[in-house]
């Protein structure tokens, strides 16, 4: 493990610590999982590692299509170095198959292949189970600018394009994920991670799930799923 500096916060799947250098923080990825708002807690084996390791490589991916991202460097299993970030309180979720909140928001079933990508915001809040709001509500309230809020939607949906494209060509439907945003030095970077904890991803054909429901829904094989989608992501 490198030198870190203090702890500034520890979330539900990761600490983030200083460095000496003010602009820079380490992202060290816990093996807890927790779903429904904290409510269901566990751990998944090797899950630190292998979702460090996952969003180092598509973060990298990522930057080289032009997407600006907080990623710096993978130190080591469990440490990345990223840019520090001003989050921005909000939840970015794209959907390009119905499931999750989606299906529960409108009672429909899940698995319906949309006509088009569904992009929504959602307010960043554990206590109220991050809820979703629409831009006049971000604006209103001043979480963040116009001129944020249409940088935001466009690195997004071409983060889905790009992601859609790379997890097809390895089999896997990308069916929605979230993202999260923040501000560095006036410009807007992608932040936190991109994992099977914030993605779902489904095997084409089987629909075999690949991801973080497996625990959510007590599906079991857990850690193989996500030891699977590694694999896949760096083949
Ligand atoms: P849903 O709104 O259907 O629960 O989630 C949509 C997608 O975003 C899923 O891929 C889910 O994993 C991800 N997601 C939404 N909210 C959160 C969150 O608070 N934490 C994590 N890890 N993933 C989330």
């Amino acid at each position: 493990m490198a030198t870190h500096g203090e702890q500034l916060y520890e979330g539900k799947a990761k600490i983030l610590y200083a460095t000496e250098d003010p602009n820079l923080v380490i992202q060290y990825f816990k093996d807890d999982a927790t779903a429904f708002n904290a409510q269901k807690r566990g751990t998944i084996m090797d899950k630190g590692a292998c979702n460090n390791k996952m969003s180092s490589h598509l973060f990298q991916l990522l930057e080289a299509s032009g997407v600006p991202t907080h990623f710096v460097k993978q130190l080591s299993d469990r440490e990345m170095l990223v840019k520090k970030l001003q989050i921005v309180p909000l939840e970015v979720t794209i959907r390009n198959i119905t499931a999750g909140g989606m299906a529960k928001l409108l009672g429909i079933e899940e698995g319906i292949v949309l006509a088009r990508p569904v992009f929504e915001w959602h307010y960043k809040s554990d206590a109220l189970g991050d809820p979703l709001i629409n831009d006049d509500h971000i604006l209103a309230l001043n979480l963040a600018t116009s001129d944020e809020l249409e940088t935001i939607r466009q690195l997004s949906h071409r983060v889905n394009d790009m992601l859609s494209a790379y997890f097809a060509k390895r089999g896997i439907d990308l069916v929605d994920f979230k993202l999260e945003f923040g501000r560095h030095d006036g410009q807007i970077l992608l932040g936190d991670e991109i994992s099977p904890d914030t993605c779902r991803f489904w095997e084409q054909g089987t629909r075999r799930k690949l991801d973080k429901d497996r625990f959510r829904r007590d599906l079991g094989d857990v850690e193989a799923a996500y030891q699977e989608m590694l694999r896949r992501v760096l083949e």
